[in-house]
């Protein structure tokens, strides 16, 4: 049937968001061969440090040599070397043709994700029962972490000079912990608290031990059974967890969620779906033509502070070496340079469509996201990306055959958030957030769509390809 004037200049002009599943349908089996291995890194990754470890081992296997900051001679184009921060953030980078000062292709990603930490001073007992007590990390809704089975994971920095890694609740027949919440038939005076005040702070603590030691002359024999305990598998006193770092996070593992298998269901995606996929492409470079760098970084949750954190010099430090080694001039690098801050966006859940707009927001199965700005309260805290930076990536997707769409974080003025793209951009790099959208997202149970996550893989591996 011949097209009318009309429809065919709506099929000129018009843009219609197409699922990946239709404009890509060979996308369906490749993400589902993808995302096994992704679920296999979630499970070995659900701290910062832990992730570290990991990406460090992948790094090494991919034949990644340790930075030499001291290299006497330049390296060759296609060697490819990594630095390790103080065991919770890591860089690696692919040398390119090109020299420095044509700038790099920097992708960042943050390994860090909300939790309960343990407070310094954290075991008590109270009626018989030992608890732990913890301030929550990052952005929670205190509610969600309430009766859900959690793991510890950390370390102890010992007195002898050893440190001890701490990870129970993940093994077949581990215990796991848990915080505990009111029975619905006492719950009528809770029920009339604001949901933000659900469980409160000072509520989430952890029950760990409710078994008395011998001996009865002794007071709090629960907490000195636990301690007991600990003292046996880790040798280690009530004083040493303030030499501690130990995190709660959700017990269960990744797992397929829908009869179609076509999403993940896991805890963590936010950010470590973008430093997969960022990491996954780092290493599948071969000989760019432009120096490529990878950052999986820490304390994006909490505000980027701290050395591990992006608004550290850390990153700079590891660029300044390079641009040393490579004989090429700093500030003209970094001019020159292109940064993708790959973080998640919040995906529209048709249970609550009152906080987006739906013209602007991004959808499960649509691709990477590729947002202009976040922030809050008139795009107050944001990096915003200018049109050149947007259509250059725009491009590269385009022409590699990225299935990609934009999104804002939520409707203006119904909340907000940040990325580390500020602190990049202030640098003078030119920045732009981009990622995976996620349903539910900072919760111990988050969601995200197979075909989005190997969308946001194959924009990664060619914007380190691309030869503009
Ligand atoms: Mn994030
Ligand atoms: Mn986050």
């Amino acid at each position: 049937m011949k097209k009318t004037k009309g429809s065919e200049l709506a099929e000129k002009l018009t843009f219609t968001q197409p699922h990946i599943a239709d404009a890509a349908p060979k996308a369906v089996e490749k993400a589902q061969a993808f995302c096994e291995d992704y679920k296999a890194f979630l499970d070995a990754a659900k701290t910062e440090r832990e992730a570290v470890k990991e990406i460090e081992r992948r790094l090494r296997k991919a034949g990644y040599q340790p930075l030499d900051r001291t290299a006497k001679k330049p390296y060759k184009p296609g060697d490819k070397v990594y630095y390790n921060n103080r065991g919770k953030s890591i860089l690696a980078a692919t040398i390119g043709k090109e020299d420095l000062e044509a700038g790099v292709r920097l992708m960042i990603a943050h390994i860090d994700s909300p939790r309960l930490d343990l407070k310094p001073n954290p075991l008590y007992e109270d009626t018989d029962l030992a608890l732990f007590k913890t301030h929550y990390y990052g952005g929670i809704r205190k509610y969600q972490w309430g009766v859900t089975p959690l793991a510890l994971h950390g370390v102890v920095a010992k007195k002898d000079g050893e440190t001890v890694e701490v990870h129970v609740g993940e093994e077949a027949g581990d215990p796991v912990f848990c915080v505990t919440d009111l029975l619905p038939h006492l719950g009528a005076e809770q029920s009339k608290r604001p949901l933000s005040e659900g469980l409160k702070g000072e509520e989430l603590n952890i029950l760990v031990g409710s078994l008395p030691y011998e001996d009865e002359d002794v007071k709090e024999r629960v907490k000195l059974q636990t301690l007991a305990l600990l003292n046996e598998k880790y040798g280690i006193t009530e004083r040493d967890f303030v030499r501690a770092e130990i995190e709660a996070v959700p017990a269960f593992k990744a797992s397929d969620v829908g009869f179609d298998r076509s999403m993940i269901g896991a805890y963590g995606h936010d950010d470590r779906v973008c430093a997969y996929t960022a990491l996954r492409a780092e290493i599948d470079t071969e000989n760019p033509k432009f120096t490529s760098v990878c950052v999986l970084t820490d304390k994006e949750e909490i505000g980027s502070m701290g050395t591990t954190g992006l608004n550290s010099d850390y990153v700079f430090h590891f660029l300044g070496y390079l641009a040393d080694i490579q004989d090429g001039n700093y500030k003209l690098m970094l001019q020159n340079s292109k940064c993708l801050s790959a973080d998640v966006s919040a995906a529209f859940d048709p249970t609550f469509p009152d906080v987006m707009e739906k013209r602007n927001a991004s959808f499960l199965n649509k691709g990477v996201c590729l947002t202009k700005y976040t922030g809050a309260r008139g795009k107050s805290g944001t990096n915003d990306a200018p049109a050149e930076l947007m259509g250059f990536v725009a491009d590269i997707l385009d022409d590699a055959g990225v299935i990609w769409q934009t999104g804002e974080l939520g409707k203006v003025d119904a909340g907000g958030g940040g990325t580390v793209a500020q602190y990049v951009a202030n640098r003078d790099i030119d920045t732009v957030d981009i990622g995976v959208p996620v349903l539910a997202m900072h919760s111990p149970f988050e969601v995200v769509a197979k075909l989005d996550v190997y969308m946001t893989y194959k924009a990664f591996a060619a914007f380190k390809a691309s030869k503009k």
